[in-house]
């Protein structure tokens, strides 16, 4: 075995880590801003503005869809 293999034995692997962002869709023309998908969320990524649900951080959404469940005009779409 020469050194060449020891060296690359000893090497450390890399892990590259995908942080892969949700992408949220909320049809402001059906939003009535009830709040209510504000209110479920469990990490506060929206907030209501000028009566319409907004996008507050998107990096913080988990996919969960419980605000997509419970709105009462399907205007939520989570990717
Ligand atoms: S999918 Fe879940 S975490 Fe993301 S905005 Fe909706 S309720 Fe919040
Ligand atoms: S639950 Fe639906 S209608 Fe109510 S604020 Fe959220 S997006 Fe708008």
């Amino acid at each position: 075995m020469g050194l060449g293999s020891l060296f690359r034995r000893g090497k450390k692997e890399s892990k590259e880590e995908v942080v892969e962002q949700c992408h949220i869709d909320i049809n402001t023309d059906e939003c009535g801003g009830c709040e209510k998908c504000a209110i479920a969320c469990p990490n506060n990524v929206l907030q209501i503005i000028d009566d319409a649900c907004s996008v507050r951080d998107a990096q913080v959404c988990k996919t969960c869809r419980v605000c997509v469940a419970i709105c009462p005009n399907d205007c939520i779409t989570v990717n």
